[in-house]
């Protein structure tokens, strides 16, 4: 009796494993779409299809999925067929990819991008050896759900343009560096440095205490006669104090650098700066002309120190 019922009960599921298949019935947004025969298959399919189609497939770092699909296990007839294609193609309009590149970056300054952590760490690795070691390269990973906004290079070309870019900051580093050089060899008059030449390539005319007739008292300043309209720079930081015509002056710039020291710039043609104005060394204030007491394009400057002029050429033009 037992026999007979346990025969019975294998042949009919016999029978419906050969009529029906275990397979998943889908839906998305609670509407049914139809049937798949494995989860794990079609999702993996899924995934491969989306990044085998896309012209960025090696920037992709996670796909997600707008509408997620709802399984539910059932028995099909064999004859049905599941239909993974056409489900897998309403999915995948509304999937979202994340792309992930790589940006290089020269002292911060972002310079180029790659596709992949390797060919950053490649390129970085190889600039370095070829240029400096010192030099300030990060990999900045950068993330983006817009594959237009993908503008990656080869690897080959970044490393052009990464090299330039390395090149053109240590230049600019020598060139300051020069700089700074050139600065510290200039002289200090009470505590405060003289760091630019007021013009360079002129010729002194005419010497600080020199007596002419063309004066009513020695001369307090030092003459550089220069063509018409040369730039005027600052010698220091400071403040101006005045910028307008000034007698036999002419026009005079006079700014005041701290510690009672003053620098004076007469005869200009024109004035760049207001008083009250701050000014950074090197800055130029003016353009030498021939205002005023004067006979020809120069510039007369004057240094004073707690309003009393000094030889300029005991610091500069010397
Ligand atoms: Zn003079």
């Amino acid at each position: 009796m037992l026999g007979i019922t346990i025969t019975g009960v294998a042949l009919i599921s016999i029978i419906f494993i050969i009529k029906f298949k275990p397979s998943y019935k889908v839906s998305i947004s609670g509407e049914e779409v139809g049937y798949i025969e494995s989860k794990k298959a079609f999702e993996k399919e899924l995934e491969n299809t989306i990044i085998n189609t896309n012209e960025k497939k090696e920037n992709i770092d996670s796909i997600s999925y707008n509408t997620k699909p709802e399984y539910k296990l059932s028995f099909i007839n064999r004859n049905e067929k599941s239909n993974e294609e056409q489900i897998a193609n309403e999915l995948k309009q509304d999937a979202d990819v994340t792309y992930k590149y790589y940006e290089i970056a020269v002292s911060n300054v972002p310079v180029e991008t790659v596709d992949t952590l390797e060919e950053a760490q490649e390129l970085v690795k190889e600039v370095k050896n070829e240029e400096n070691q010192e030099i300030d390269l990060s990999i900045v990973e950068k993330y983006t759900n817009n594959v237009e906004e993908i503008k990656t290079d080869e690897i080959e070309v970044a490393k052009v343009n990464v090299t330039g870019k390395v090149t053109e900051q240590l230049v600019a580093e020598q060139k300051a560096k020069e700089e700074q050089e050139r600065i510290n060899a200039m002289p200090i008059v009470n505590g405060i440095r003289l760091a630019y030449m007021p013009v360079t390539g002129g010729q002194i005319s005419s010497r600080y205490g020199e007596i002419s007739s063309l004066r009513s008292q020695a001369h307090t300043g030092l003459d550089i006669a220069c063509p018409m309209g040369t730039p005027i720079k600052v010698t220091s930081d400071g403040t101006v104090i005045s910028a307008s015509y000034s007698g036999s002056y002419g026009n005079l710039i006079k700014v005041d650098h701290g510690n009672g020291l003053q620098t004076w710039y007469a005869h200009t043609s024109k004035m760049y700066v207001q008083p009250g104005q701050l000014v950074k060394a090197g800055k130029v204030i003016g353009a030498v002309g021939s205002t005023g007491n004067s006979t020809g394009a120069h510039l007369h400057l004057e240094i004073r120190i707690n309003g009393q002029a000094i030889n300029p050429q005991k610091y500069l033009y010397n």
